[in-house]
């Protein structure tokens, strides 16, 4: 099992398992190509070790099916109507399995049962659906959004930094899950969760969500993430770009971290060790970017340092 090394400000430095989570998955049930056991096998021989279901307005019977030693969660995707008379996808991770989707409901009403219902609760692929950061933010109690949805690729609206990172401007701790929407096989792993949890029960999993420990990733890895005595620890997969995003352009609110010859050109580097003073202000949050161009996203960090 993978290891991580997460400390969070003013909190003991902990060791957690690292659960390689799909949390977005469609099948049979709505309008997905494959069936459940299909999915099941699918993930398995991937790695996986959480797998949500999440089929539009309904929800599956996980407890029948054999997770093959993964971690099995009833989740839905809900489609209350939207801004501008579009429908909103919610995603609930964690709800009952006789969670009922019900009409007519506000986003906020459907953000409010799944939360009741136990779940963590995302706006989907904000890009894709066309919702403004603005929008986005006008549900309360969302833990965050989609940063990277792998069935939205193909219409080039997979990557939502940009949403997020209004938000975190605006001042929202958003967290973001990396996730697959899988409908059809073009869909398959192209991004995924790590859950950094006390375990891989159900209730640990969602705790993790809730509490934001995780990242989000294409590939590479973090084994540490650390706030302590006003510094910023971090150790990841060797890549040729790692970046502290944060708010503005200004006040080096965007950090590379290895400049050697010139703007636009990076060694590649494997940690970060840098004081808070020296950090974006603000929510800030790491970003990495491996040889193969994939990406690998921190949930955001609360710098106290004001200017
Ligand atoms: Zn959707
Ligand atoms: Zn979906």
């Amino acid at each position: 099992m993978k290891k991580i090394v997460y400390q969070k400000p003013g909190m003991a430095a902990e060791e957690r398992i690292v659960l390689k989570a799909g949390l977005h998955t469609h099948t049979t049930n709505s309008d997905g190509k494959f069936s459940p056991e299909e999915i099941i096998t699918m993930y398995h021989e991937a790695g996986f070790d959480v797998l949500c279901f999440t089929d539009h307005s309904c929800t599956n019977k996980v407890s029948e099916y054999d997770g093959k030693g993964m971690t099995l969660i009833s989740g839905i995707e809900l489609h209350p109507i939207g801004p501008r008379n579009t429908r909103w996808h919610i995603l609930a991770v964690g709800v009952p399995e006789d969670f009922q989707h019900t009409h007519p409901e506000t986003g906020q009403e459907a953000v409010d049962r799944a939360n009741e219902a136990g779940a963590a609760v995302f706006c989907a692929h904000p890009y894709w659906c066309g919702f403004t950061p603005e929008e986005v933010m006008t549900l309360r109690n969302i833990l965050g959004i989609e940063v990277f949805n792998t069935s939205t690729r193909y219409i080039g609206k997979d990557f939502n930094m940009y949403c997020w990172d209004a938000c975190l401007d605006a001042g929202k701790e958003y967290t973001a899950i990396a996730v697959d929407d899988i409908h059809n096989k073009r869909d398959f792993c192209g991004g995924w969760t790590m859950i950094c949890a006390e375990s891989n029960s159900q209730e640990d999993i969602i705790k993790a969500l809730r509490q934001g420990y995780f990242y989000s990733t294409q590939g590479p890895e973090f084994t540490k993430i650390a706030v302590h005595d006003g510094m910023l620890e971090a150790e990841f997969t060797t890549c040729p770009a790692a970046v502290l995003v944060g708010r503005g352009a200004g006040s080096g609110a965007v950090i590379s971290i290895e400049n050697p010859d010139g703007p636009g050109t990076y060694s590649e580097v494997s940690s970060i060790k840098r004081d808070l003073k020296d950090c974006p202000r603000g929510l800030f949050r790491i970003q990495l970017r491996d040889a193969q161009g994939r990406y690998a996203w921190s949930n955001p960090i609360r710098n106290p340092y004001i200017w």
